[in-house]
């Protein structure tokens, strides 16, 4: 059986965190393991910690302004200009393909900068090659994070 123990490092598997300081600073190494243009797929329930995920992810990759980071919603995508620039999706309030496809998603995903995608849940398949995030709310303000980077079996 695989060991319990914290793995500190990105590219292992599962992640503990305590607090939303910490979820923010795992966003962080996030971004700086991301090879861009990058997607990057956030499951999980609402409140388990998605939106300060991607806070994170906007600070590593060099965002000044990290208030800019809130949930897109209604208009299903935020554009942040960070090094790159950094498209922002919740799927939460997807009614269907049109909707998807109205954010303009296929011009950004997978071709400019990062896209970091919160509900893909919502999502009829995946992108090929995306980091794959899946947050559990562990209790209190517990979070494992499983973080798959792109190439690895899911
Ligand atoms: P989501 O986008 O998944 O709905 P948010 O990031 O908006 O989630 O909210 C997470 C909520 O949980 C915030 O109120 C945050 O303060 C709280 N929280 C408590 N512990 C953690 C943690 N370890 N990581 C992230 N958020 C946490
Ligand atoms: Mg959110």
């Amino acid at each position: 059986m695989k060991t319990k123990k914290r793995q500190a490092r990105i590219g292992g598997k599962r992640y503990i965190s305590s607090s939303p300081e910490e979820t923010r600073k795992i966003g962080v190494e996030v971004a700086q393991s991301l090879f861009i243009p990058a997607v990057v797929l956030l499951y999980g329930d609402l409140g388990s910690g998605k939106t300060t995920l991607t806070r994170g992810i906007a600070e590593g990759l060099g965002l000044e302004d990290l208030s800019l980071v809130s949930s897109p919603s209604y208009t299903l995508v935020n554009v942040y200009q960070a090094r790159c620039p950094i498209y922002h999706v919740d799927l939460y309030r997807l009614e269907g393909e049109r909707d998807l496809y109205s954010t303009g998603i296929d011009d950004f995903v997978g071709r400019e900068g990062v896209t970091v995608i919160e509900w893909s849940e919502r999502l009829a398949g995946g992108f090929a090659g995306a980091t794959v995030i899946r947050i559990v709310d562990a209790g209190g303000d517990r979070r494992e994070l499983n973080i798959i980077p792109p190439g690895e079996t899911r």
